[in-house]
Parts: C-alpha cells; sequence; structure tokens
C-alpha cells in the first residue's frame, strides 16, 4: 500500500501545481468500501486521516470497530443515502457527500440536532452528465435551462436554512470513460455551479469539490476538485463477493 499511496501523493501533487497549489491544499479520502477495517487501519499508519463508505451498514461496523482507537478517521459517506439510514448516518459521519433532496437534508438536520454534536458537513450531489443512472441534483446544462437553476438554488436555499447541517460544496461522479479527458467538462461545469450557489448563499461555506477518482484525479484538480475520492488506485481492486462487498458503484 505504501507504493500506490505514494504514486497517489505524486498524481496529487503535480496536478496540483499545475492549478498553482501543492498537494496538501487537497483533500485525499481512501475509499475503503468492500475493505476491512485493517485495511483502514493500514492506510492510517501511512497518514491517510480521511475515508469514504458507500453504504451505511457497512460502514457502521468499521467505524464502530475504529473509532475509539483511531480518533483522528475523519468519516466520509459517498453513496447514495436512504431515507430510513438518515439517523444512523447523521450519528456516524463527519461529512456526508451524496445529499440529493430537500427531504434527505431536512432528516440529516433533524438527527444531527439531536445528537447534539457539531453540525454535519454535507455535500450536495449533482448529476452534470445527466446519465440516467446517477443520483445527484439535476444539474444538466443549468447555466442555459432556468428552470434547472432555479430549482437548484430554491432547493440550496432551502437546505441552507436548516439547523445541524452545513453546506461544504458539491459532490458529482464523472461517467467512467477510457479516456479520462472526456470527464473535464463535467468537472468544469461542477466548479461553476458551486460558485454560482456559493454567490446565492453567502453565509454557507460551499468551499469544496468533492470530484475526481482514480482514474481522474488529474483532470478533476486541474478543474479546481478540494477533495478526491480514491478506491482502487489506493486500496486494489474491490472484491464484490467478499463478506464486506456488496453492491457499490
Ligand atoms: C467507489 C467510489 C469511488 C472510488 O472509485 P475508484 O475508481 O475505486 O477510485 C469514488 N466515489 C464514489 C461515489 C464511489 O462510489
Amino acid at each position: 500500500m505504501q507504493a500506490s499511496l505514494t504514486h497517489i501523493h505524486e498524481r496529487i501533487a503535480r496536478a496540483a501545481a499545475i492549478s498553482g497549489r501543492t498537494g496538501a491544499d487537497i483533500r485525499l479520502i481512501g475509499v475503503s468500501k468492500t475493505h476491512p477495517a485493517e485495511a483502514i487501519v493500514q492506510a492510517h499508519q501511512l497518514g491517510v486521516r480521511d475515508f469514504g463508505e458507500n453504504r451505511v451498514q457497512e460502514a457502521e461496523a468499521k467505524i464502530m470497530q475504529l473509532s475509539h482507537d483511531y480518533p483522528a478517521i475523519c468519516w466520509h459517506l459517498i453513496g447514495h443515502l436512504q431515507r430510513n439510514k438518515a439517523k444512523r448516518a447523521a450519528a456516524l459521519f463527519d461529512y456526508v457527500h451524496s445529499v440529493d433532496s430537500l427531504a434527505i437534508a431536512e432528516a440529516l438536520s433533524r438527527y444531527r440536532v439531536e445528537t447534539g454534536k457539531a453540525p454535519l458537513r454535507i455535500l450536495l450531489q449533482c448529476n452534470v452528465s445527466g446519465e440516467e443512472s446517477k443520483e445527484g441534483f439535476a444539474a444538466t446544462n443549468w447555466r442555459h435551462d432556468v428552470r434547472i437553476w432555479d430549482e437548484l438554488r430554491t432547493t440550496a436555499i432551502a437546505i441552507a436554512e436548516l439547523p445541524g447541517i452545513e453546506i461544504h460544496g458539491l459532490m458529482t461522479i464523472a461517467p467512467y470513460s477510457e479516456d479520462a479527458e472526456a470527464t473535464r467538462p463535467v468537472f468544469h461545469t461542477l466548479r461553476e455551479l458551486r460558485e454560482a450557489l456559493h454567490r446565492e448563499i453567502p453565509h454557507q461555506p460551499f468551499h469544496e469539490l468533492s470530484m475526481g477518482m482514480s482514474g481522474d484525479v488529474e483532470v478533476a484538480i486541474t478543474e479546481g476538485a478540494t477533495m478526491v475520492r480514491v478506491g482502487r488506485a489506493l486500496f486494489g481492486e474491490r472484491d464484490y463477493a467478499s463478506p464486506q462487498g456488496g453492491q457499490g458503484v
């Protein structure tokens, strides 16, 4: 794992330099879905502090196992969140990247307030590419379609009013492509959307862009990513037949 982590850090640093930043400006989230808690411990020993999980139940087992001995770990939920899991998610995670409706934001808000913890940091997941299989707020063509923009703006403003949660930025999943460059317009569009929404809602932090995975971190970073979600390039291929397996993405 040391070699893959070094390689990832190099990729991040090179891309950061192109966009006038350093590797330290970009948060590496190790996507540990399907991998056991031991893999997280190993990555933690090498300095990784942020971990991303797709499913609440799978994450809960690992968080319960590790949170006492590794209190510095920051847990990110990056997979689709169902309403009936919102209570657990609000209690377990530091960040939820996959908020994709006002209803789910309201549920997270209510349950987070009940925990008495600091506000939950959320990102609004946006479907920029228009792929039907992708979750997220519809955001294709938001610059030219005033209905899409109004809907996004109104929903984000309503979410910003909720107690117990803070909007830290936007997240997207680019369509899979052999050619990483093909994803650039998606990342570019998300960056512009973040700026536009932040102008409407200046009192929320709104500084994060969670975009870029193993295959396209460089493109995402040169388009302004502040968080990259890296699974395979750090932990190796996922084995969905393992006990930790599951549908994933
Ligand atoms: C699995 C997953 C990742 C990591 O993908 P890799 O290609 O393994 O780096 C990132 N983001 C989300 C939302 C995921 O589900």
